[in-house]
Parts: structure tokens; sequence; C-alpha cells
């Protein structure tokens, strides 16, 4: 007689973990900082101070609705550390932002601003609402709302946001003007990622794209691959995907594969870029683009190629599809775009990562020339912002590229091992106030 399986039996064996689509961020971050720490022998009070914040503060932001119903929305602003100076990091505006999250993207934004060698600390706040269903209205008064109810937190010496998921030039523009209200003088420095006119930098907007290029050739360098002969996808086709690609291209490599949420587009004899982003501009997405074979995001990443660039959002290397990818340089645009278990899958094929919190840290570091620029009200040229850009990501670059080598790991956990490190041996010096 065949056996039924009924829903409630007990199983007699033990499941396979499932593979998650999904991973939780802080503990992603965590498995990288640990394997780090052990490597730097890292006395246990050390370790446990690095892993908890700071701070954490939760506000109700009350608002009264174009409808005239008043709304309570959710507000979150996470400093990790400030030991190297003040926090720094982005403001997210999403429906699913949560704590959790919060926690590990400022505690990576420590370990960027390590890495960069820029005198931050780590922070990141978010508020949970949908901005695609608010008015400008209703987003002016979340944002000038949340930003008093931060007044203590925020400040140029403090903890200065930038613009994030869901956030852009006008809310930091917000964000300054409301603080600056309450501080009764003018107050740019204590945002970046502003308009030009009041007191951005030239240079901010392509920064990350920038930086992902400088490092992008810097690997290349090191295994010997020359420009002209080598292929590049980019997932990811917004601000950093965008710049990256058209960056590459302009240095001379074959930018075969670009993507956006729409799906894949590839041409394997090289796509025009410059098309690409015009087609973009007029189309918002790179559905319908002309010279262009479509593909399915799962394709793209595997295509044959010698650098790929996630730089769309984060767990798009996971340990089902991280051995079909054929690249030998992978450079992470994106924060977070390969899965923590995916990373062993990686290190066997001899793909080398360009960790995110080097990768994608050209913005900061641009954003620290906007904080500096503002604290001394004297604007540079686009020529001075790109060299200094430059000289920075490429010490960067050889800096975690020799750490790697030294402990004989990859170039994430070298990544790590500089950053927590120069936080460590800062704490050591300043001590612990008691
Ligand atoms: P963006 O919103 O300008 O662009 C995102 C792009 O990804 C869009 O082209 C979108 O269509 C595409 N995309 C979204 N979901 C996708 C999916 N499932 N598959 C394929 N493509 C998808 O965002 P951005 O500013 O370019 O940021 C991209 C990533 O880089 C994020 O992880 C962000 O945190 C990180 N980052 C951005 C900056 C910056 O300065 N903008 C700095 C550091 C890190």
């Amino acid at each position: 007689m065949d056996h039924q399986v009924n829903v409630n039996d007990t199983l007699s064996y033990q499941e396979p973990a499932p593979i998650k689509d999904k991973e939780n961020p802080f503990e992603s971050m965590m498995e990288r900082f640990d394997v780090a720490a052990e490597m730097l022998g890292l006395e246990r009070g050390v370790y446990e101070y690095l892993k908890t914040p700071v701070k954490q503060v939760i506000v109700s932001i009350p608002i009264q609705m174009d409808n005239g119903e008043v709304e309570i929305f959710e507000g979150y602003r996470v400093i990790h550390n400030d030991i190297l100076g003040p926090s720094k990091g982005g403001l997210r505006f999403a429906p699913d932002v949560n704590l959790d999250e919060i926690k590990a993207l400022a505690a990576w934004m420590t370990w960027k601003c390590a890495v960069v060698n820029i005198p931050f600390g780590g922070a990141k706040g978010g508020v949970r609402c949908d901005p695609s269903k608010l008015t400008p209205v209703e987003l002016e008064k979340i944002t000038r709302r949340y930003t008093a109810n931060m007044l203590d937190i925020f400040g140029e010496d403090r903890d200065i946001p930038a613009p994030d998921m869901g956030t852009n030039e006008q809310v930091m523009a917000w964000i300054m003007d409301t603080y600056s209200m309450h501080m009764k003088r003018t107050a740019t420095a204590v945002v970046t990622g502003k308009p030009l006119i009041i007191g951005g930098s030239v240079g901010r907007r392509e920064a990350t794209g920038r930086g992902v290029m400088i490092v992008t050739l810097g690997a290349m360098e090191k295994l010997g691959m020359k420009p002209k002969e080598t292929s590049v996808v980019v997932q990811g086709f917004g601000n950093v995907g965008s710049i990256s690609a058209q960056l590459v291209q302009q240095q001379g490599c074959n930018v075969i594969g670009i993507g956006d949420v729409t799906g894949g587009y590839y041409n394997k004899k090289g796509l025009d870029v410059e098309k690409a982003i015009e087609w973009v501009r007029k189309h918002k997405v790179l559905n319908g683009f002309p010279g262009a074979e479509k593909i399915t995001q799962a394709e793209l990443l595997e295509l044959e190629c010698d650098v790929l660039v996630p730089a769309a959002k984060e767990d798009q290397i996971t340990p089902k599809n991280a051995g079909k990818i054929k690249a030998k340089i992978i450079c992470e645009g994106a924060n977070g775009p390969t899965m923590a278990k995916a990373d062993p899958i990686l290190r066997d094929k001899g793909i080398v990562v360009i960790p995110d919190i080097l990768a994608n840290a050209g913005g900061v570091t641009v954003s620290y020339f906007e904080w500096v620029q503002d604290r001394v009200g004297y604007f540079w040229s686009i020529e001075r912002v790109n060299r200094r850009l430059e000289r920075m990501m490429k010490n960067a670059f050889e800096a975690v590229y020799s750490t790697a080598e030294h402990y004989k790991v990859s170039l994430r956990i070298g990544a790590y091992i500089i950053a927590i490190d120069k936080v460590a041996r800062t704490l050591k010096l300043r001590g612990i106030y008691a």
C-alpha cells in the first residue's frame, strides 16, 4: 500500500536548511566581521564594543496628510560608531525599513569610512514610509519633523546624514533648512548630497561610479588585464551602474551587458553606453533599448565576461548562482550584493571580489569633500575633486590589496581587517571614558 504522507507526520529526517533569497543584513555583516576580528585577535571587550551601536534612536513622526487625516510614521537613526569622527550615513525612506537593517547599514558605514581613511564614524537613518505614495507636501513634512526629532543627534560635528534609497537632494535641502532654522544660522555642513546651489559639491553625483571605475582598473592591472581586451557587465543602470558603465567604457573597456529592473540587455560586440543613458533619460528604464538583445536578470549575471559590476541592490549573488558566474573580477557597486554564503564559492572559483565597503566608497569620499568645502566656505573645481577622489580610492585599494596578500585572505576580509584595526587602535588611544 502506498504510504500517504500526512502533513501532520513528524519528519524523521533533518530537512536541509533552505537557501534564503534574503540575508539578515546584520548577520551577513557580522559573518565577515567575525573572520577579520579573529585574524586580528581582537580582545573580547573590543569585539563587543565594535559590534554594538553607540546610539539607536526611534522616533514617531505624526503628520497631517493632505486629506486631513493624521498618520504616524516611525523614524530611526543608528550611530554605530563615532570614534573616528562625526558619524556619517544616508537616510532611507522605504516601506520596509526596520531597525535591524539600519543597524547593519550603520556598521557598514563605519567600516567604509575607515577603509577609505576619512575622519568619520558610521551611521544610518530611515523612515518607514512609501515615498512613491506621498505627495511632495507630505514628504516635506515627514522630513522636517524627522529632522526636528533628531536635533540632538544631527550636527556638523556630530552626525551628518546624506541621501540613500527614497531620498534625494531635495530631502537634504529640507533637512539643512530645518536644522538651520532651529540653530538660527545657515548650517550647510549638517548634510551632504545637497543641491550645488546650497553647498553641494561638484562631482558628488558621479563619485560612486567613478570610484567603481578606479578600483576596477586597479584590480585589472593586478591581474594583467588590459582595458581594450576587457568585457564588462553591469547590473543596475541608475546612478551607480550607469556612471560606472560610462566611465569604464571611456577607459577603453567593452561594456557587453547592462540591466535594470526591466531585464538584461546584451550585445557581444559592445553596447553604446551613452545611448543607453540617453534612452533612460527619456524612457526612465532600459526596456526597448535598441542595439541589444534582451535577456533575463539571471542570464545577465551569468554572462561570459571579464568584469561584473552588481550595482542594483543587495543579495544578487547567492549560493545558487555564484557557481555560474564567469567573470574574473566582481566589483560591488551596490551595498551587500553578495550574500555571505556565496563568498566561499566565489573564492574557490578564483574570482576577485572588490568588496562594497571599498568599491562604492567613492560616494562617501566626495561627501567628505562636500563637508570640508562647506566648513571652509571655499568650493573646489571638478578637477580637484576628481583628482583627490582618485588618489584616495587608489590608496585605499592598494592598502586593501596588500593587507589581503599579507593575511592570505580575500579583498573583502582584507578591507574589514583594515577598518576594524583602525577603529580598534583609535579606541585604545582614546581609551574608555568612565
Ligand atoms: P538607483 O535607484 O539610482 O538605481 C538602481 C538601479 O537598479 C536601477 O536601474 C533599477 O532599475 C535597478 N534595479 C532595481 N532592482 C533591480 C533588480 N531586481 N534587478 C536588476 N536591476 C534592478 O540607485 P543607486 O544610487 O545607483 O544605488 C544602487 C546601489 O548602490 C544600492 O545598493 C546603493 O545602496 C548603492 N550605493 C549607492 C551610492 C550612491 O552614491 N548612489 C553610494 C554607495 C552605494
